[in-house]
């Protein structure tokens, strides 16, 4: 899987804004490539859960996802993992304090990949 650099600084941004509360957002692109990311309003889940990938512009699929962690910690939690198995199959973590190299990348059973930044 492959990221442009844009969008990643892009994301630890938003993260950085949203602290100390965590955002959630859905990785869309084509092929392994992510592009673009949905910004989706978030209310106890409920929104993440109605999501219609309908909505996505013909070609795109979704990817991933990425959410931050206002803490250290880099890894996901048992909540995160079964989220992850509902949406795609790269998973990017933003965590405190929000430097270019503070996140991380799974797959869909938490386990960590490599990710290309170009
Ligand atoms: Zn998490």
């Amino acid at each position: 899987m492959k990221i442009r650099k844009e969008l990643i600084d892009a994301l630890i941004d938003i993260a950085k804004n949203n602290h100390p509360f965590e955002f959630f957002a859905l990785l869309t692109g084509k092929k392994d490539v992510i592009e673009e990311f949905l910004y989706l309003p978030f209310q106890g889940g409920e929104s993440f859960a109605l999501f219609s990938p309908d909505l996505l512009p013909i070609g795109m699929r979704i990817l991933g996802t990425v959410h931050s962690h206002p803490s250290r910690n880099p890894y996901p939690s048992q909540e995160d993992i079964r989220t992850f198995q509902s949406y795609g199959k790269l998973h990017i973590i933003i965590h405190y304090p929000y430097c270019n190299k503070c996140w991380k990348a799974f797959n869909s059973r938490g386990e960590e990949v490599e990710v290309v930044v170009f």
